[in-house]
């Protein structure tokens, strides 16, 4: 267990929102259909959300491992702030398995093995703003959760 804090990009694990504590420190974690059931020190599908002494964490909170300015049009939107900047960021992992996946270094590396970054959450607009873009999105990897649809685009002003 001791191992998983070399996985940690962020100043502290960040514990994770959609689980259930299990008999034996094991874990369920309900945030996407696979509902995986995952033993201390393990992570589930998505490589992304570990087990920690029977604690749930996430290792993308406030961990990008990519940040990039796109144009709007690259997105999957009709006549959504057209000829606009948009900022774009996704975090290591993904709860999908697709093998045409053009991500697939991201999407199926854990966050240790990606440059993942420590960037705030409250710091993201201001990045975004400061790099002229209108928008957020998060994408690079696209998994299916309850709280979030696949792609989800946001305007910042
Ligand atoms: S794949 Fe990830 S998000 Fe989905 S249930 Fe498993 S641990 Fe949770």
């Amino acid at each position: 267990m001791e191992e998983l804090k070399i996985l940690q990009k962020t100043e502290q694990l960040h514990e994770a929102a959609w689980w259930e504590a299990e008999p034996d420190e094991r874990v369920h974690c309900y945030l996407c259909p696979r509902h995986c059931h995952i033993h201390p020190g393990q992570a589930g599908f998505c490589f992304i959300r570990i087990n920690q002494s029977g604690k749930l964490y996430s290792l993308g909170y406030g961990a990008p491992a990519a940040l990039q300015v796109d144009p709007i049009e690259k997105k999957p939107l009709n006549h959504f702030l057209p000829d606009t900047r948009v900022f774009s960021m996704g975090t290591a992992g993904c709860n999908m398995g697709c093998f045409f996946c053009q991500n697939w270094d991201i999407s199926k590396s854990r966050s240790d093995q990606v440059r993942s970054q420590h960037v705030p959450p409250e710091d993201v607009p201001l990045l975004a703003l400061k790099h002229g873009c209108e928008s957020l999105a998060f994408t690079r990897r696209t998994s299916i959760s309850k709280p979030l649809p696949r792609i989800f685009t946001g305007r910042l002003r």
